[in-house]
Formats: C-alpha cells, sequence, structure tokens
C-alpha cells in the first residue's frame, strides 16, 4: 500500500499526518481537508483547519499551542483593536495574516480555494497533497439557545472559540453542503487509494462535515479499499478541545464505541482505539468494524508514527481476502 487519502481537520489530524508521512516516507499522501470552519474576518478568508496542516507539516506551527504560527507576533490585532474594529476573540498574528491575504486576493483574482491552497503549499512543501473538501462555500453553524426562549445559529467560530463551547449546541448544521461539490481531485484520489484513514480528528465538525459533501462519503464507500479510524475520544473524553459537545449534539456519547457506531460499518472497515479503552473492542467489533486496542496518544514523533503503523497493517488486515 502507498496511496493513502486522509480526512482531516486541524490539530487532530495534522499531528497525525506527521506520524503517517515518518511511517510511510515513500507513499503518496492526499489530504483532504475540512473548510467548514472557515471563516470570513477583517475582509480576508480564514482557513483554520487547511492552514494547520499546512503550517504543521511545513514546519511553521506553534508547536505547543498546536495552531497559528511559530513565533508570531499581534501587532496588527492591536492596531485593528485600537480602532475598535473586531473580533477580538479569534487569534490572527501578523505572519499569520499574510497567509490570509494572499488567499483572499487569488479568489478575488478569480482562483478557486483548491488552487489557491495548492499556491500556497508551493511555499511550505508540506509533503502531501492538500486538497479543500470543495472549493465552494460551507461553513458549519452551530443551534444555540438565544436567552429569549428561543434558538439561534451562531458561525462555528463563534461557538467553538468565542463561547468555548460552554453553552448547549442543539444542532450543527453545514450550511450550504448540499449544494456543494467535491473539490478538484478529491474523487479521483479516492479512486485510486490503497486505503482511506481517518485521523484522529472530530468526528462531527472535521471528517463529519468532509462527509457532508454529497459524492465523498459515496466515494468512500463505494471504492472497494480499507477504511480505517483512529479514536479521538480516550477514556470517554476528547484528549483535547471540546469534541463531546458537539456529539451530545449529534446524539452519539463520547466514547470509542460510539464514534465508530456512528461512522458505522458500511463506511468503516477498521477502528483504533486507545489501550485503555481495551473493553471496548468487543463491543466495535460487534458492530462489524475490526477493532485493535493500541495506544493512541501523540505524545512525540515516534509514538505517532508507531499509530500510523498500526491504522497500515489494520488496513492491510482488513484488505486481505
Ligand atoms: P481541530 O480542527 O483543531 O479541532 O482538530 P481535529 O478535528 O483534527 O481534531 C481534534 C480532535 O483530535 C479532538 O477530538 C481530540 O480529542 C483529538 N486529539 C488530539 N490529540 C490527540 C491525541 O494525541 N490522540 C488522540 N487519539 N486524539 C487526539
Ligand atoms: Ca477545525
Amino acid at each position: 500500500m502507498r496511496r493513502f487519502v486522509v480526512l482531516s481537520g486541524g490539530i487532530g489530524g495534522a499531528r497525525f499526518l506527521r506520524g503517517l508521512r515518518r511511517a510511510a516516507p515513500d507513499a503518496e499522501i492526499t489530504v483532504i481537508g475540512n473548510t467548514g470552519d472557515d471563516i470570513h474576518l477583517f475582509g480576508l478568508k480564514v482557513c483554520p483547519d487547511l492552514d494547520t496542516v499546512m503550517y504543521t507539516l511545513g514546519g511553521g506551527i506553534h508547536e505547543e499551542q498546536g495552531w497559528g504560527r511559530a513565533a508570531e507576533t499581534f501587532t496588527v490585532k492591536e492596531e485593528l483593536a485600537a480602532y475598535g474594529v473586531g473580533p477580538e476573540w479569534f487569534g490572527l498574528g501578523d505572519r499569520d495574516f499574510a497567509t490570509h491575504i494572499v488567499r483572499t486576493q487569488m479568489i478575488a483574482a478569480g482562483y478557486p480555494l483548491s488552487a489557491v491552497t495548492e499556491a500556497l503549499c508551493k511555499r511550505w512543501e508540506p509533503g502531501v497533497r492538500l486538497l479543500p473538501m470543495t472549493d465552494d462555500r460551507v461553513e458549519t453553524h452551530v443551534l444555540i439557545d438565544d436567552g429569549d426562549g428561543g434558538r439561534k445559529a451562531v458561525h462555528f467560530q463563534e461557538y467553538w472559540v468565542r463561547l468555548r463551547a460552554a453553552v448547549p449546541a442543539h444542532a450543527v448544521i453545514p450550511v450550504g453542503a448540499e449544494q456543494s461539490a467535491p473539490a478538484p481531485g478529491v474523487l479521483e484520489a479516492v479512486a485510486a487509494a490503497d486505503a482511506v484513514l481517518f485521523p484522529p480528528s472530530n468526528p462531527v465538525v472535521s471528517v463529519g462535515t468532509i462527509l457532508a459533501v454529497p459524492g465523498i462519503r459515496e466515494a468512500i464507500e463505494n471504492a472497494g479499499v480499507p477504511v480505517v479510524g483512529l479514536s479521538p475520544i480516550i477514556g470517554d473524553a476528547p484528549v483535547r478541545g471540546m469534541a463531546d459537545k458537539v456529539l451530545a449534539a449529534v446524539g452519539v456519547p463520547a466514547t470509542a464505541a460510539a464514534v465508530a457506531r456512528h461512522y458505522g460499518p458500511g463506511l468503516l472497515d477498521g477502528w483504533l482505539v486507545d489501550t485503555v479503552d481495551e473493553e471496548a473492542v468487543k463491543a466495535v467489533e460487534a458492530d462489524g468494524i475490526r477493532c485493535r486496542a493500541v495506544p493512541l496518544l501523540m505524545t512525540d514523533l515516534d509514538a505517532t508514527a508507531a499509530m500510523a503503523r498500526e491504522a497500515l497493517a489494520l488496513a492491510e488486515e482488513v484488505a486481505a481476502p
């Protein structure tokens, strides 16, 4: 196996990809990135998940934080705030601004997001082919209480970053997904893949949003190649972030087994859970998904590469007749 397709969100997906690149240095890796988190700020188009993958694999990421640029400064943000221009809750640094300026300029000149992403990657050389899930506008919205007994939809970033997912989410809606089409290269990459991998990314607002683009789920189900995922839930809680909140919104308990069932045996052939969730293996296999318990904490590159090797071994195993 040497051609892999990975459906990725931001931090979890990006870190896993570093391990996969290490585990399979000669592989051709196509990353289908979530763009449902994209937001327009200060007139600029910001693609947080694509950029997290690009910066992480290209060596420009703020390592501890997991997103944004290393050695970042915030002069532009401070100057904007001095004009009273917000939002102040979304951290855009000076270096990061340059990426969004280039992207917005190219889009205004008529380039689709896929072409823009390719151009940005010329600088970063991430060692994978990074494709947005779609060139169309898809925006994840979250339905929350409006404080007046009713409900209102807010942009995912407002729910996630400003509200820190601390208010109940009643629904997660990928606005525009139904009318969107996969970006050029996405379906071709799936058709040519030896295996499709779901990294430990958010099952609802990252992988789920990518699967909501008409044609992508069907292409993966019909490609006839092993589909293997790694649980982002360890010991009944997300490793970092607030994935449990959006899982609750779609009625899925925050357990490794429930997430596997949410994807379902029609989509998923293999599932890795952490060793602390050993007892989930039986339940997942009873659902018709091959399951193994292995260490799933991406503590360093070696540990992450070992996870990638386990995922590839499971893919080989489920592919065997
Ligand atoms: P986001 O777009 O930045 O939220 O990133 P993703 O969608 O790619 O992934 C976030 C998910 O990754 C969260 O649900 C975390 O629980 C999960 N995650 C982060 N670090 C680890 C890790 O070391 N191991 C595992 N198994 N999951 C992780
Ligand atoms: Ca994200």
